[in-house]
């Protein structure tokens, strides 16, 4: 029989301020479209990080949730905490730092660390930006 596959999450908040305006747009275009988030202004984000495995036999485990807090701590948390996402954080320069977005550069760089996931791979990215909206990303491309 073949091990079960488990998906396993762990989740961190971060605060950060950020503004939507996209370069190629004009400036009342970006005012339209993204209103008050034309302007700089905060969020406490929740960012969780989903990834797939079997379990071992042996520990019961698909793999330490320590271990994949650690890689978010250093991959993302310590990059983006009580900073300025369009500004204070290298790898999201030139990034419109929708959620979208963020998801999607999150999960670049949780992948950088794939070799410290003991084996599992990573699955979802989940980013909240207020209790009534959040995007996933798991990854895909067209
Ligand atoms: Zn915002």
């Amino acid at each position: 029989m073949n091990a079960p596959l488990v998906q396993i999450t762990h989740c961190q908040e971060f605060a950060a301020a950020h503004r939507l305006h996209s370069p190629k747009l004009s400036g009342s275009e970006n005012a339209a479209l993204y209103g008050p988030c034309n302007n700089l202004h905060g969020h406490n984000y929740r960012f969780e990080v989903t990834v797939e495995g079997p379990v071992d036999p042996a520990t019961g485990m698909v793999m330490n949730l320590n271990d994949l807090a650690e890689v978010m701590r250093t991959a993302v948390w310590q990059k983006v905490d009580h900073k300025n996402l369009c500004q204070d954080v290298p790898f999201l320069n030139g990034v419109i730092t929708t959620a979208e977005n963020l998801a999607i550069a999150f999960w670049n760089q949780i992948s950088a660390h794939q070799a410290r996931l003991d084996g599992a791979k990573l699955h979802r990215i989940r980013v909240v930006e207020s209790p009534d909206n959040f995007v996933d990303y798991f990854g895909g491309a067209q």
